[in-house]
């Protein structure tokens, strides 16, 4: 998925023919200095838009041919290509139903920076694929979908089609469910047992870094619905917080539904290099 551009480095060979910004000019009247700053560079990384398109061209194109090469090798050696080297199909035609709804509740779109609701738009995406590849899908809708994190799939990533997404509903309307509905949330004791087809539940569509801790737990008692938060602790040792992001909260419980098991979905979705020593943190 497609990250907002990184700075130019001169570290970076690729980079070599961008040149490094130029000097900060001084600060037009009436601004300060730090917001100028933050304006110039994002005046600089538009201008070197197409460089950087070209640039991730190369790169994506390099790694599709190592990967070649690497696959290739295993071939010549007749040797069975390992199943991390496989890459999962875009689309699982034998999907089957999990029954169970999950909204995506993006009312909280004044509490992040630009920088969140590009990670946000970006999570979204990547639920969304989630949910074409696993043996189960869920009906998915992204709610109060009306403000900046809207405007950056029509703006910023106009080839996204997003509302022809399959099993993916962006509506405007903030309105939740009240009746067969449970609000997932870190921040409560009382753990979800199991997914039940038929039910809905809630994940928060925020990126945060935990400055609104009880933010949904909040939420969920405004509605008057049950919280509660996935059971990590009882089948993987986590060290430290116990957040995680909505896409793997939702990659989860898809996962949850290939032989109703917890442990499997934790160590299969939550990366490696989070699973240190059978541990794991994770940041929203
Ligand atoms: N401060 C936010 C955190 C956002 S993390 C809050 O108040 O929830 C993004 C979303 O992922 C959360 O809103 C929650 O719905 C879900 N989530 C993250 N970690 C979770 C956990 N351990 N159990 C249940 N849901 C979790």
């Amino acid at each position: 998925m497609a990250e907002e551009p990184k700075l130019a480095d001169d570290t970076n060979e690729s980079c070599e023919n961008i040149t490094k910004y130029p000097k900060l000019p001084p600060a037009p009247e009436g601004m300060s200095k730090s917001q100028w700053k933050k304006v110039w560079k994002k005046q600089q990384q538009l201008a070197n838009k197409d460089k950087y398109a070209k640039i991730r061209k190369e790169k994506k194109q390099k790694a599709k041919a190592a990967y070649k090469e690497r696959i290739q090798q295993y071939l010549d050696r007749g040797e069975e290509i390992p199943d991390d080297l496989k890459k999962t199909p875009r689309v699982n035609v034998n999907q089957k139903d999990s029954g169970i709804q999950i909204i995506i509740d993006c009312a909280f779109d004044e509490l992040m920076n630009d920088k969140e609701i590009v990670s946000m738009s970006t999570q979204i995406s990547r639920a969304y694929s989630s949910n074409k590849r696993q043996n189960h899908f869920a009906k998915i809708k992204v709610t109060s979908f009306n403000g900046r994190l809207k405007q950056r799939f029509e703006e910023g990533l106009h080839d996204a089609n997003h509302q022809a997404w399959k099993n993916f509903e962006f509506v405007e309307d903030a309105k939740l469910p009240t009746e067969n509905a449970i609000y997932l949330t870190a921040d409560v004791d009382e753990k979800l047992e199991e997914l039940e087809p038929g039910m809905t539940y809630i994940v928060g569509g925020i990126v945060d870094k935990n400055r609104y801790k009880n933010l949904c737990y909040d939420k969920a008692k405004e509605l008057g619905i049950p919280a509660r938060r996935l059971p990590i602790g009882e089948y993987i040792k986590l060290c430290g917080r116990k957040v995680l992001t909505t896409t793997h909260v939702i990659q989860l419980m898809l996962k949850y539904f290939d032989n109703k098991d917890w442990k499997e979905a934790f160590e299969s979705v939550l990366p490696q290099r989070k699973l240190q020593n059978d541990t794991a943190t994770e940041e929203s």
